[in-house]
Parts: structure tokens; C-alpha cells; sequence
């Protein structure tokens, strides 16, 4: 739908509806912070306090056959299963999104009369679909079948994994959702802002831990991406074994210190796969990603080369970032002032969760940074995209409340625009330079590096896992034959590749998978406002039109009994033409309407208000386009007296 490598790692975790940016927000763990770092301890007890007044959970009634064991036993006999002969049942494979754009991730498990489903997530509207907040999945054969749903699993806190989450979870029975603390924490923060905490149970995993959800054996392992607790999973049925491997990198020394677990990956691959589904973002990308530990020496230089402040902006999702920031500033002296809302919410939850540390004292609030000189400041905050409503935006235009440019500041723009904001960040980029800032990017310095695999990466993968069927997800259709070819040079037979279209089906049998003939009916849901689904494609056809050429409304009052216009038409238009200046125009659609009313519709007699108005459509609209080469939305209105 749109071609955005970098989109999936940079969505701010706040729904859209926030556009106020805030440097101070108001809550407990916040506060503790800002104002005294020593109580770290103290602010995650405060945490797990809202976790567990949240957990006054109604049972979940679909939720039979399941168990969670502490550890991988054993006695796995999963593989014995494996090999025992045909088995009576298929496990289905339906990647209900995000197979054929980057974003709306979500696939669908289903293995005799148990579902399990992956990620939820949702994508951000193309040039397109004017108007559009965001697009989900369409869930309709989920909502048929939600008495079958065992679980949802999350990957990993990114808004194209968790996006859709609020508007899924209630349609579907509101299963239970398992996945690692940190994604846990922030689909809680999505819920909340929807009123929906308490319906399912966020159920917190541990990376060791085996769920048995239905005849589904899960388990997980560590894969390195931008944002920590980033998951790859291990799904076995007694039909085959599913690696699922989305949004991850190999880095050996990333910020959190903790590399993909190449043993565990290569433990599982020694099981015997089926089939290995992995991330394509990338897949047209020669070579290796480069480790966060090269780009953290780089944000040192400029945090020690920089003589005036640092203004850093990136995505509020991009977590490990944030480390790399904080661990600059700390080594060079630095406070630290966050800002924007959705970063202000990430560094509170990845703080309570310890994930990031962050040394006493140095957060500070914008008004104790003004009293320090310009070359002890550090300022984090969200804006990379050049978003018109973000903290960077508002700065770089002199409307942010407490920061302002000045001359000799240094501004960090860490992320690449998503295609469709370049000019928006362009837009901001001049607004800073104007008031003499230096600023920085990915085309002047290398402060920037992507969360998904590249060519070398994705064929390491491929290597330890060895399956005997591939299929790359996690991208438009191009990524994904990119990938395939990459899964082709190892030697996977073409005929064991699936390249998936969305609602497309895999059924694996005996360890032996191929491609259904029959389909799961799937599409987008537009969401605008508060409407989910109410916004279809008739409504962005038209606003489509009114955006190209405007809109002409024609309004006729005409006699029921005769079906004559009673006066001249009243012409009203947006966005067409200047009606000042044509006047000689406006007369001859005037003229033109009354020959279609009177003319046309033939000889006296009742008014036909439906036909009318067709008429003067299409004729008008063909007259319209004769003179002036635009198609406009038409919209006549028939006033009957
Ligand atoms: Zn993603
Ligand atoms: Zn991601």
C-alpha cells in the first residue's frame, strides 16, 4: 500500500487523537523520573501497583485447553509428534495483513478447532485515502470464528504489531493477549486510552516460557529490532513446525546488550521446520545493518563536538535510541529535557520496566535546563517525520512553550522520512536553519540505522532455521519476491515459497505444506475520527474528486406538476473555479441545466427528481469537462414546489 522501510520502526505510541506535546506529564512514575531517579525501585512497584489493580479481568470464557508451563520441558515430544505418520488434521496459515504492504500486521493460526492470532497492528493511510487516520485489517472471518480463539500473541511494541489492538480485541471476544513486559506495558497504555483496560488479560510472558494454547505449542526467542523485547516465535502442531520471525536484525552488540539468541535459533532449527515466515522490509537491501554500537559512537561525537545544545528527535517507539541519547548526555555532561507526549509516555513505561537505565539527575525539566549553559543541554523529542502538531515542529516554528531556537544549536533528526514526508521534514529543516541552527541528518551524517534484516542477515536466518518451506511477510509484494529470490540462492525449491497475497491460505499436513485454492475474505477497515468502518471506498472515491477539481452543486427548484425549473438555477462551488471571474461559464451551465430539465425530460409532466438528477450529472459533468478539462463532484439538488 505504501513503500516505507523505515515506517514500522517509528510510529509514536500514542493513538492519533494526541497532538499536544508535552514536555511534563503528570503521573506518579513520571514524576519520580524527573525529580528523583534514586527511587527507581519505588517506580516500578508503582507499576506493578497498576498492573495489578488492572486485573480485576472478567474470566475468559474461550479460553479451555490451555496452560502455561514455566520452562521448556524436557520431555518435548513435539517432534515425535512430528514424525508420527499422517496426521488427521491441517494447520492453516492465513496472513490476514501484511503481506502486501509494510504495516496492519496480523496473521491468523488455525489447527482443528483452535486460532491463535499474531499481532494486530495497523497501517498509516496512503496519498489515497484522504482523511484517514489509519487503516486495520478487516476481521470479519476472525469475528465468525471467535469462539475458537485460543490467544493473541504480540511480537513487539511497534504500532504496525499493536495498532490495531483497540479496535480488534472487543470484536473478537476479547482473548487473551500474551506477549513480553515491555510490548505488555504499552498495549495496556493503548487500552487505556480507549476505556478498554480490564476486558482482556494482557498476560505478561517470559522468553523461556512454553504456552500451550489449544493444539498450539509456543514458544519464544529473543530477536534483535529497535524496540527492546522484540520476540520471534516457535509454533508446533502435531501437523508441523512454523518459525515466525518478524521485525528483527541480527546486531552482536545492540544497546540493551542482549543479541538475538543464534543458539536458541539454531536449537530450534535443528527440531526440523516446516516452515521459516520472516521479515522482507529489507530484502532488497545488499549487505548487514549497522550495529546501534557504531551509531552510538557516532551520537557521542556530535554530543561532544556540539557547542551549543542538542535538539535529538526520533521516533517515540525507537526505545533503544533513546538509551544511546541518555548514555551521550551522561558521558559528556549533558541534562537531559524530553519532550513531546508519546516520548514523554515511552521513556516513562521502558523506565518503569528498567529497561532503560537512566542515571539520577539527569532528566531535568526545559525551565532548570535554561538556567545551565547551552552545551549541558540535551533536548529529546519527537518530530522526525516532521508530523505539523509534533514538539520539533512546534519548535522549529517559535510555538513550542518553553523551547526556541537559537543560533548555535545542534539538531538531530535520527530516522529517515517515510516516503510522502520529506517535505514536511524539509519544511521544518529550513525553519531551524532560518533561525541559525546546524541541523543533522541521514543524508549528512549516518545517524540512523533500520530495524529489519538485510540481504546477509535474512540469509543467516534462512541458514540456521533450514526449512523445508519459506514464506516472507512483512512487506509489499516486490520485498517479498526480494526475499524469495535470497530463500531461492539457498537452495529452497521455488515451489516451496509462498508468496502470500493477504487472506491467502497455507494448509500444512504431515509436515508437507501447499498453497489453498480457497480464500479468506479480507480487505481494509478505514478508520477517520471516531468511525471504524464507516468510511468505505464510495466516500474516498468522492473525496478523492473533491480534492483533484472541487465540487459544483446545482440547486433547481422545480414545479412537481409540469417538471419546469421555476427560476434560474443557483449554482454554488468549492475548489473549482473562482465563481467571480466566470460569470460567462456559470451563465452557460445555467443555460445548459435548464435545456437538460426542460429538453431533455421531454414534454411537460410530473417531475421525476430521480432521473432529473442523473441527467443533469452526466450531462453536466461532459460540459464541464468540455470547457475546462476538470471533473468536479457534481451534486445536483432538486428542490420540488
Ligand atoms: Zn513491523
Ligand atoms: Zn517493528
Amino acid at each position: 500500500m505504501f513503500c516505507c522501510l523505515e515506517f514500522v520502526d517509528c510510529s509514536p505510541i500514542s493513538a492519533g487523537t494526541v497532538t499536544a506535546d508535552q514536555e511534563y506529564m503528570p503521573t506518579n512514575i513520571y514524576h519520580l523520573l524527573v525529580f528523583d531517579f534514586a527511587h527507581k525501585i519505588k517506580a516500578n512497584a508503582i507499576l506493578m501497583n497498576v498492573r495489578k489493580s488492572n486485573t480485576s479481568r472478567r474470566p475468559n470464557h474461550s479460553r479451555h485447553r490451555q496452560s502455561v508451563q514455566s520452562h521448556d520441558s524436557a520431555s518435548d515430544n513435539s517432534r515425535v509428534v512430528l514424525n508420527e505418520g499422517k496426521t488427521k488434521n491441517k494447520l492453516k496459515i492465513i496472513p490476514i495483513g501484511g503481506v502486501e504492504e509494510v504495516g496492519e500486521n496480523m496473521t491468523v493460526f488455525e489447527y482443528e478447532d483452535d486460532i491463535i492470532v499474531i499481532d494486530m497492528g495497523f497501517a498509516f493511510p496512503d496519498e489515497n485515502m484522504p482523511g484517514i487516520d489509519y487503516v486495520i485489517p478487516d476481521t470479519k472471518y476472525l469475528q465468525e470464528n471467535k469462539q475458537r480463539i485460543r490467544g493473541v500473541i504480540i511480537t513487539h511494541g511497534h504500532l504496525d504489531h499493536i495498532g490495531a489492538v483497540p479496535y480488534i480485541l472487543p470484536k473478537i471476544g476479547d482473548p487473551t493477549v500474551y506477549t513480553m513486559p515491555l510490548t505488555a506495558a504499552m498495549i495496556e497504555r493503548r487500552l487505556e486510552e480507549f476505556n478498554l483496560m480490564g476486558r482482556s488479560q494482557i498476560q505478561r510472558v517470559d522468553i523461556e516460557q512454553v504456552l500451550n494454547l489449544g493444539g498450539f505449542k509456543i514458544r519464544f526467542f529473543r530477536l534483535n529490532h529497535n524496540i527492546p523485547d522484540s520476540v520471534g516465535l516457535s509454533i508446533k502442531t502435531p501437523a508441523g513446525h512454523v518459525i515466525y520471525a518478524t521485525d528483527w536484525k541480527f546486531d552482536h552488540t545492540p544497546v540493551d546488550g542482549k543479541p538475538s539468541d543464534f543458539h536458541k535459533i539454531a536449537t530450534l532449527g535443528g527440531e526440523g521446520v516446516t516452515l521459516l515466515m520472516s521479515d522482507s522490509t529489507n530484502a532488497e537491501k545488499p549487505g548487514y545493518c549497522i550495529s546501534e554500537k557504531e551509531l552510538g559512537e557516532t551520537i557521542d561525537r556530535v554530543f561532544r563536538d556540539a557547542k551549543g545544545r542538542v535538539i535529538f528527535a526520533t521516533f517515540s517507539s525507537l526505545i533503544n535510541r533513546f538509551q544511546q541519547v541518555f548514555d551521550s548526555a551522561a558521558k559528556y555532561d549533558r541534562k537531559v529535557v524530553v519532550t513531546g507526549r508519546s516520548m514523554v509516555a515511552s521513556v516513562e513505561i521502558a523506565f518503569g520496566l528498567g529497561i532503560l537505565k537512566i542515571p539520577p539527575k539527569l532528566i531535568i525539566r526545559a525551565d532548570s535546563a535554561k538556567k545551565l549553559p547551552d552545551d549541558k543541554v540535551v533536548i529529546l523529542t519527537t518530530g522526525s517525520q516532521g508530523e505539523e502538531h509534533s514538539a520539533l515542529a512546534r519548535i522549529a516554528r517559535g510555538e513550542h512553550k518553553t523551547v526556541s531556537i537559537k543560533k548555535g544549536d545542534t539538531v538531530v533528526i535520527s530516522a529517515s522520512p517515510i516516503p510522502g514526508n520529506e517535505h514536511s521534514v524539509a519544511v521544518v529543516m529550513n525553519n531551524l536553519t532560518r533561525q541559525g541552527a546546524k541541523v543533522l541528518y541521514i543524508k549528512n551524517l549516518d545517524i540512523h540505522t533500520s530495524g529489519h534484516a538485510k540481504q546477509e542477515e535474512l540469509k543467516l536466518m534462512i541458514s540456521l532455521i533450514k526449512p523445508k518451506y519459506f514464506m516472507p511477510i512483512h512487506g509489499e509484494h516486490h520485498m517479498l519476491v526480494a526475499h524469495a529470490d535470497l530463500a531461492k540462492d539457498l537452495n529452497i525449491p521455488e515451489n516451496n515459497i509462498f508468496i502470500m497475497d493477504n487472506g491467502d491460505v497455507v494448509e500444512v499436513d504431515n509436515n508437507m505444506a501447499k498453497l489453498s485454492d480457497k480464500k479468506i475474505k479480507t480487505g481494509t477497515v478505514f478508520i477517520d475520527g471516531l468511525g471504524v468502518g464507516d468510511v468505505g471506498e464510495v466516500v474516498l472515491r468522492d473525496r478523492r474528486v473533491m480534492a483533484e477539481d472541487g465540487m459544483f452543486v446545482v440547486i433547481m427548484q422545480i414545479d412537481r406538476k409540469t417538471g419546469r425549473l421555476i427560476n434560474q438555477p443557483d449554482i454554488i462551488s468549492r475548489g473549482f473555479v473562482y465563481m467571480k471571474e466566470s460569470e460567462d461559464l456559470l451563465r452557460e451551465v445555467k443555460h445548459e441545466v435548464r435545456k437538460v430539465v426542460e429538453v431533455k425530460n421531454g414534454k411537460p409532466r410530473e417531475a421525476n427528481a430521480a432521473y432529473i438528477r442523473s441527467r443533469v450529472r452526466d450531462s453536466l459533468g461532459e460540459f464541464l469537462f468540455q470547457r475546462t478539462e476538470r471533473r468536479p463532484l457534481i451534486l445536483p439538488v432538486i428542490i420540488e414546489v
